[in-house]
């Protein structure tokens, strides 16, 4: 199990009212994980608990706000994700969209209460200053950010993030930002397709902290092509000496969609096909 589940998982339990004991039982018997683990998916959980007992399901809701373009696509990426070489011409007309379903969801969540916004995508910072500006001014002029618990950007890729852009996000009061690396092995990130280096990773890092960003999250994934444990744990070791205020780790997922894997599933046909042309010839 990985990701979110077993901390759903847990989740579901607590809130039916088990008790520790029961839940380290079922997880045991069920999934086979260990106490220590299952002890670690429950602290997880009851921290994650106390956070979204603070949210207002009554009258709150969150905004999420996606930006569907990349500087490039990530081989493993099933996103919604647009390179932005292609499509710079009509990121435009794509703000002026969205500033339109915006304006829609302010009148219609009018008498509702605004707990959190999140923009994700894609990545957040393909857009330039000026569309940032646009998007987030337009944000405060439609939205009342009076019972605003949670205000992030993932800027995301550290070759969309310019010092503008974040002097922008800075201004209009978003608390928490990502920047996410994916991993600090510079053959793994030529690899996957992100066109940035890890000497990127660090200036931007730095670049956001000197703007007096206090709440940075950065994003890794477990199991890129080529990489083992030595490359995760020196990974881990340089994000340690960064020190961002959180750290998430996916486990790489191999989902339909991504161009990995297509060219696995090519990969596997093709040496299913020589074994069996090979087989044949004997
Ligand atoms: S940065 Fe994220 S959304 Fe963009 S291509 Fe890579 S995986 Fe996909």
């Amino acid at each position: 199990m990985t990701g979110v589940r077993p901390t759903k998982m847990i989740m579901e339990r607590l809130e039916e009212g088990s008790s520790e004991e029961e839940i380290i039982r079922y997880m045991h018997d069920t999934y086979v994980v260990s106490e220590k683990k299952a002890m670690l998916g429950i602290e997880i959980a009851k921290r994650e608990k106390a956070q979204l007992d603070k949210l207002d399901y009554e009258n709150g809701y969150s905004l999420y706000i996606g930006i569907p373009f990349c500087p490039t696509t990530c081989s493993y990426c099933s996103f919604t994700s647009y390179p932005v070489a292609k499509w710079q011409d009509r990121m435009d007309e794509y703000v002026d969209a969205l500033l339109k379903e915006l304006a829609f969801i302010a009148e219609v969540s009018k008498e509702k209460h605004l707990n959190a916004i999140y923009m994700g995508g894609g990545t957040p910072t393909t857009l330039s200053a000026q569309q940032m500006d646009r998007v987030l001014s337009f944000l405060e002029e439609h939205f009342s950010f009076e019972h605003l618990k949670e205000y992030t950007i993932e800027a995301g890729r550290p070759d969309s993030i310019t010092e503008d852009k974040l002097r922008v996000i800075r201004k209009h009061g978003v608390g928490r930002i990502s920047i996410n690396p994916q991993t600090m092995q510079q053959k793994t990130l030529d690899v996957i397709g992100r066109r940035h280096t890890v000497e990127d990773v660090v200036r931007i890092f730095h670049l956001a902290r000197e703007l007096g960003f206090d709440n940075i999250n950065m994003d890794l994934i477990a199991g890129l092509p080529g990489e083992h444990p030595e490359e995760m744990e020196d990974t881990l070791r340089q994000i340690k000496e960064l020190a961002p205020d959180s750290l998430t780790v996916h486990a790489l997922a191999m989902k339909h969609g991504s161009r990995l894997t297509r060219e696995r599933a090519a990969s596997a046909e093709k040496q299913i096909t020589n074994r069996w042309q090979e087989s044949w010839k004997r």
